[in-house]
């Protein structure tokens, strides 16, 4: 596991290399990524995680700079399955569990999963460079309540 302190150098260095300012704002809200890193959070999750130290900014100010991090690939985006982006710290290949009714996403690390043989005839040529397995179903927690509705 990276510490903290690791993690936050690695991202000054990035946004270095891509030319991309380190401001106060910009730290805020890649702490508020790592803090909420397990949950896979959303821009809405990250803008209120900032917005108790940076009371001005926008949501606008969050999303631009996820799609920034993103392009750098400082966080990857999870499979927007549920309209609402959600944004996944861990960029290393790994898979998901993915509950329907509380919209958890769980990791998996799994290396059977991780060696998949990729489709050898991906249409048209399609060069396959990595996958994401994402598992959909009922966390042990929705399982009771969508049983008695
Ligand atoms: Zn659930
Ligand atoms: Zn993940």
């Amino acid at each position: 596991m990276k510490t903290a302190q690791k993690q936050q150098d690695e991202f000054i260095a990035r946004c270095r290399r891509a030319g991309l300012s380190v401001t106060h704002q910009r730290l805020a809200i890649f702490e508020a990524m790592m803090a909420n890193g397990d949950v896979h959070p959303s821009a809405e999750v990250i803008y209120h995680s900032v917005r108790e130290r940076y009371p001005t900014i926008s949501f606008n100010t969050i999303y631009k700079n996820l799609e920034t991090f993103e392009a750098l690939g400082i966080v990857v985006k999870v499979n927007p399955l549920y309209n609402e982006a959600r944004y996944d710290v861990d960029v290393k290949p790994h898979h998901h569990l993915i509950c329907r009714q509380c919209k958890t996403i769980v990791d998996v690390y799994d290396k059977k999963l991780d060696a998949l043989p990729a489709p050898e005839e991906a249409g048209g040529g399609f060069h396959v460079e990595n996958w994401t397995v994402q598992f959909t179903g009922l966390c042990a927690e929705c399982q009771p309540a969508v049983a008695t509705g």
